[in-house]
């Protein structure tokens, strides 16, 4: 037998940036290389008997599936052998020595910038197959494609610096070997106790059995011990599992490290069958706004694993949700193609839609402060909703939480229902404002006469709020109104503060035909307002024209938006109006129309176009 030659790679320099992470890693939960290799071992398996179906060749006669672990402590070696999918030589040239996926440079390009977080990320992202150069000075496998000869196994050999290389081995079996040489300060994991509390921690859910090596004393034989569960947790009675199980597993499928918030497990049977277990974390995974997020359930088929991130089954706006749908109405070879244009996709996004919505309602009712967490942490993507799913817009729309005048706090808590049953009785809609900040909003003089009347308005500042509003048209009959449009509901409660016909002079009268031919095109419209009490003047915006929000919103997109053409509003109780009423001189009445004007643009946009020339002329009028 001729000596095979050894052909020597380089790493892709993504890969190099990894490793060298890796290696130099001040990570110190160690232990999840463990874990990844495991997971890896059962992703094999999973991929054999998925593939299986269609060409049942590939088992070679052997379908007992398993994971096997050994360590040599003379060698100072820990082994994990599958006997799954295995790896031809190109698999492994594209799989272990260059990184693919989209989300794994991402997750690089976002540890540049969180040079502090670093070592937590690691674990929480799962580093993958390079983990096990945290604990290893060399790694060696061997590995072979399930369907092929004895001949065609290959051995990857590397250190973890720069290269790895690659030569043709004879491997009876199918599958692939790890072998990891610990490193010196590794040698903890060579004792099998710390092997079986590492398995039993991440990997009791695994499906698939592993085994561990032990050595009988006695006999002085070897023996293979089972070390977790193998049991498809979602498939038993839901009475069975307890609170612990359910964390555990959560930690299990998502690799978070926190407990989830609440869970929501269920066997359908009927016209779909199915098991869908969905939970909601604490936290939102670190790349939630990625526009290429990797969201969406574990699919299997039957109890068989098909996939990761399907994310067919849930819209975007839910995309906070983790967990697993197992069906029994797909197809089992079924694909991304297949999944997209399925009817029974459809009827199973449906049915869990609905799903994740009443578990949000059950806990926004029975328990506030479990709300409260997911709303301030998932709030901004729930709030796509209304947008996205028109469908369910009404019970959307309950889950969503706001602040208020009268609710005085910038946090987010208040309901639409609570809204409407402190709904004053003289009031007909649900009115709300939208600013760039709390603050903005909160102190905004559009609020005067809501302030005055007793009456709350919803005051909403998140970027998305605009955009959502456009959506949202009434909720349980009553409409949503922007206060900073043009609107003659607040008659009705306004009697008080209305100003009547007999109250106005005519010098006022005058003063606001001289006023609309002052500004000439600049406005839409001068008239008197009613909607204020400390304020001289306010915007409006015609009741079919753009609002200010959304205007910055389409430039803050890059769109061009057509100059907005306001309603200006004057208050004649106004003490300062009262002033510029009696000025006679054109030129300085002029100028404090202008002022005026600027005022009320600064407080209605939160800047002007040429801020000085606005202090100019204030500076100038109060020097007179
Ligand atoms: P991920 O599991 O997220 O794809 P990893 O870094 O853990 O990333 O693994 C990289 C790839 O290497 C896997 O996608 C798989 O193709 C291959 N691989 C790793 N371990 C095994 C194994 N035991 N059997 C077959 N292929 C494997
Ligand atoms: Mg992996």
């Amino acid at each position: 037998m001729h000596k095979q030659k050894k052909e020597i790679y380089n790493f892709q320099s993504e890969v190099k940036q990894l490793l060298h992470l890796m290696i130099h890693s001040l990570y110190s939960n160690k232990e999840i290389f463990l874990r990844e290799l495991v997971s890896n071992a059962s992703d094999a398996i999973d991929k054999l008997r998925f593939e299986s179906i269609s060409s049942p060749k590939l088992y070679e006669n052997d379908n007992d599936l398993k994971i096997q672990i050994s360590v040599n402590k003379a060698q100072k070696t820990l082994i994990i052998s599958d006997n799954g999918i295995g790896m031809s030589k190109k698999d492994a040239i594209e799989n272990l020595g260059t990184i693919a996926k989209s989300g794994t440079k991402l997750f690089l390009k976002s540890l540049e910038q969180k040079t502090n977080k670093k070592n937590e990320l690691i674990g929480e992202f799962g580093v993958g197959f390079y983990s096990s150069f945290m604990v290893s000075d060399q790694v060696s496998i061997r590995t072979r494609f399930a369907g092929t000869t004895a001949n065609e196994g290959i051995l990857w050999e590397s250190s973890g610096e720069g290269k790895y290389n690659v030569t043709n081995i004879t491997k009876k079996t199918r599958g692939t070997e790890i072998t990891l040489f610990l490193k010196k300060e590794e040698e903890e994991f060579l004792e099998t106790w710390r092997i079986k509390n590492i398995i039993s921690k991440y990997s009791d859910h695994i499906t698939v059995p592993i085994y561990m090596q032990n050595y009988d004393e006695k006999n002085k034989t070897y023996f293979w011990e089972q070390i977790n569960k193998a049991k498809a947790l979602w498939t038993l009675n839901k009475s069975s599992i307890t609170d612990e199980e359910y964390k555990d597993f959560y930690k299990h499928l998502t690799n978070d490290q926190k407990d989830p918030l609440i869970w929501s497990h269920n066997h359908v049977e009927g016209k779909q069958e199915y098991i869908s277990l969905l939970y909601i974390p604490q936290k939102a995974a670190w790349d939630i706004w990625n526009r290429d997020n990797k969201h969406g359930l574990k699919l299997y088929v039957k109890r068989v694993y098909v996939m990761d991130n399907s994310y067919e089954f849930l819209p975007n706006y839910l995309r906070f949700i983790r967990g697993l749908l197992d069906s029994n109405d797909l197809p089992l070879n079924v694909s991304r193609e297949i999944l997209q244009n399925n009817a029974v996709t459809g009827q199973l996004r449906k049915a869990l839609i609905k799903r994740s919505l009443n578990m949000l309602d059950k806990i926004s009712k029975n328990n506030i402060e479990k709300y409260q967490i997911f709303w301030n942490e998932f709030g901004l993507v729930l709030k796509e909703g209304p947008a996205e799913d028109h469908e369910n817009i009404d019970i959307i729309a309950n889950l969503l939480r706001f602040t208020s005048i009268k609710n005085n706090t910038s946090e987010q808590n208040m309901s639409l229902q609570k809204y409407i049953s402190d709904m004053n009785e003289k009031q007909e809609k649900i009115y709300y404002i939208t600013a760039d900040s709390y603050l903005a909003a909160k102190n905004s003089p559009h609020l005067e006469i809501f302030k005055k009347n007793n009456i709350d308005v919803l005051l909403l500042s998140d970027r998305i709020d605009e955009w959502m509003m456009n959506y949202l048209i009434e909720f349980q009959g009553k409409k949503f109104q922007s206060i900073s449009k043009e609107d003659l509901s607040i008659n009705k409660f306004n009697q008080e503060t209305k100003i009547k016909n007999n109250e106005i002079s005519t010098e006022m009268i005058d003063f606001l035909k001289k006023v609309k031919k002052s500004l000439g095109d600049q406005v839409k419209d001068v008239r008197f307002t009613n909607r204020l009490t400390e304020t001289p003047c306010v915007l409006l915006s015609d009741s079919t024209e753009m609002t200010t929000q959304m205007a910055k919103l389409f430039s803050a997109a890059g769109q061009s938006v057509p100059e907005l053409k306001y309603i200006f509003e004057i208050n004649p109780k106004h003490l300062l109006i009262k002033k510029i009423c009696l000025i006679h001189d054109e030129n300085k009445f002029n100028e404090w129309i202008k002022l005026l004007l600027d005022q009320a643009l600064l407080s209605e946009k939160g800047h002007l176009d040429n801020p000085h020339k606005f202090i100019a002329r204030m500076n100038k009028l109060l020097l007179k």
